[in-house]
Formats: C-alpha cells, sequence, structure tokens
C-alpha cells in the first residue's frame, strides 16, 4: 500500500501539487499516493481529522487554511511559527501532528538558486503584509540581505511586521510611496493584486536594469506587476512557478527525508500554463 498524502485547500481544483508530488515519487522511487482534497469553509479540522485516521501521513495546506492549519499544530517548527502559518502537516505515531512551513525555503532556493542571484548583501522591497509575506520575512533575513523594505496598502500591517522581525535584520517599512525614489537589487510582489489583475500603488524609479523583480503569483501571461517592472527597465523577470516547485520540494523532504531534482518539473510547468 503507498503511503498517502495530499493537498488540503477551498478551492483545490487548480492545485498543481499532486502533479508535482507524482513526479518527484517517480524521480526518487517512492511508493506514495497524493491526492487533492476539497475540505468545506467550516470543516478543515474534521477533513484533516478523517485524513488522519484513514493512515494519511502528510498534507500540503493551501488557501484559506494556513492559519486553521497553524492552530491545529501541536508541534511547531521555528519557521511555522515565525510566519504563524502552516503550509505542511505531517503526521506519525510519535508526533500527532507537526506543522511546518516551507514557502520561505521556496522562494530563498528559488531566488538563490534557480534565478542565480544570492541575498547576502542585496536590497529587498517587499510588498504585502499579508500570509505570504509572513512566511518569508525571517528565512530572507537568515541569507543576511543588506536590506529589507516592507511596503504594503495597510501601512500599519507593514509596521506590525517590522516591529515583530526587527531584531532578525535591517527592516524598514512603509506605504508604497514612501519608497519614491528608492532603488532595490531585488522587489518581491507578495500582495495579492495579480489575484485580481491589478497593479500594487508602485511609485516609478524602484528598478534597475539588474533588479529581479518576482511575482509569487504565477498565471500564463506576465502579471501587471512584472509588465510595469518591465516598462521601468527591469531585464530579469520571475514568477511565482518556482517557489511553488520548491516549497513542495521542502516539503517532500520533511515527509521522506529525499531532496527531489526540480528543474525538470519547473520547465514541464512553464511549458504547459
Ligand atoms: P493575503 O490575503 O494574506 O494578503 C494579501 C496582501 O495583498 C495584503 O498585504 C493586501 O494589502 C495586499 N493587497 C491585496 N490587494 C491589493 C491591491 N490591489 N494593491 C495593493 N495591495 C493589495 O494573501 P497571501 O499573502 O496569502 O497571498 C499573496 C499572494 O502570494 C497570492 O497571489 C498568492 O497566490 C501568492 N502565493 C504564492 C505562493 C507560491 O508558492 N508561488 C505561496 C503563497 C502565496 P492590505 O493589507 O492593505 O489588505
Amino acid at each position: 500500500m503507498p503511503d498517502l498524502y495530499a493537498v488540503i485547500g477551498n478551492p483545490i481544483h487548480h492545485s498543481k501539487s499532486p502533479i508535482i508530488h507524482m513526479e518527484f515519487a517517480r524521480q526518487t522511487h517512492q511508493d506514495i499516493q497524493y491526492n487533492a482534497i476539497l475540505a468545506p469553509l467550516e470543516g478543515f479540522a474534521a477533513t484533516v481529522s478523517a485524513f488522519q485516521q484513514k493512515g494519511g501521513k502528510g498534507l500540503n495546506v493551501t488557501l484559506p487554511f494556513k492559519q486553521e492549519a497553524y492552530t491545529l499544530s501541536i508541534r511547531l517548527t521555528d519557521r511555522a511559527n515565525a510566519a504563524q502559518a502552516v503550509n505542511t502537516l505531517k503526521f506519525d505515531q510519535n508526533h500527532p501532528i507537526l506543522g511546518d512551513n516551507t514557502d520561505g525555503a521556496g522562494l530563498i532556493r528559488d531566488i538563490e538558486v534557480n534565478q542565480e542571484i544570492p541575498i547576502a548583501g542585496k536590497s529587498i522591497l517587499l510588498m504585502g503584509a499579508g500570509g505570504a509575506a509572513r512566511g518569508v520575512i525571517l528565512p530572507l533575513l537568515e541569507r543576511k540581505p543588506r536590506l529589507l523594505a516592507i511596503a504594503n496598502r495597510t501601512q500599519t500591517k507593514a509596521q506590525l511586521l517590522q516591529a515583530q522581525f526587527s531584531s532578525h535584520g535591517q527592516i524598514v517599512s512603509g506605504h508604497f510611496q514612501d519608497f519614491s525614489g528608492e532603488s532595490f537589487d531585488i522587489i518581491i510582489n507578495a500582495t495579492s493584486a495579480s489575484l485580481q489583475d491589478k497593479l500594487p500603488p508602485l511609485p516609478t524609479g524602484l528598478f534597475k536594469e539588474t533588479t529581479l523583480a518576482y511575482d509569487m503569483m504565477y498565471s500564463r501571461n506576465l502579471t501587471p506587476f512584472l509588465i510595469f517592472a518591465q516598462q521601468q527597465g527591469a531585464h530579469h523577470l520571475a514568477d511565482g512557478i518556482g517557489m511553488l516547485v520548491e516549497q513542495a520540494a521542502e516539503s517532500f523532504y520533511v515527509w521522506r527525508g529525499i531532496r527531489p531534482e526540480t528543474r525538470k518539473i519547473i520547465e514541464m510547468l512553464k511549458n504547459n500554463r
């Protein structure tokens, strides 16, 4: 009998996680089954419990349940604790529910390994102060950037994140317009504006030719943020496909103790958008 894993969310039909994990399993000769589970909005804990009763070994958690998975976890890794959100649950007899967050590790690996940009010494503008932004701040700071600026539409949320993480590195925060006239080495869109086909209210002049413009969202076409970055002169554009595959690889490692190869599946997903 294969070991059971799944991704759980609502909606879930669009998820690429089953394709990614079954490819990892094929490549590393692991006997697993990985499905997608639609949980009712009010029934996350019951759905997780039923999966566990069936002998399930682990879950990936996606929108809108990452906070609920955090409160459901009996033990948390440091990175899940800092993110206050969980995207990976691991079940075994000794440790009933371990909550982890692999989103930040996925982003770092995509930037440093796939995009070949070391983060140490760089200036970074992180846009957004929701779950995705919170999950990547500590992993980014651990790579020792020169500066991390957090810009958010609702400024108080960015200020709270600055206060929470300021002991880990050099952080400033503000509204988008506060960064007018400054340029950055890496600009990451962790807002959900691209999901609404919108551009965050960015001032001009943030991008240099060498700036990496990174949108956590992925889609068939360039997002409004990536189009803006290109118009502003940035040559290096990336969307969130690499992060998606890398966070999955990190979850696979947490569950199976084996790190799968990611480049081929990233290329395959890019070519089949
Ligand atoms: P949240 O709902 O938690 O946060 C949304 C954030 O976007 C808030 O900071 C909000 O600002 C801001 N925002 C929303 N609309 C606009 C707008 N029109 N202009 C400016 N700011 C706006 O979402 P998440 O943090 O969970 O997700 C953010 C994005 O990251 C999504 O696109 C998601 O798909 C992507 N993501 C990708 C992953 C990957 O593996 N590639 C993994 C995780 C997330 P305010 O506080 O003012 O409301």
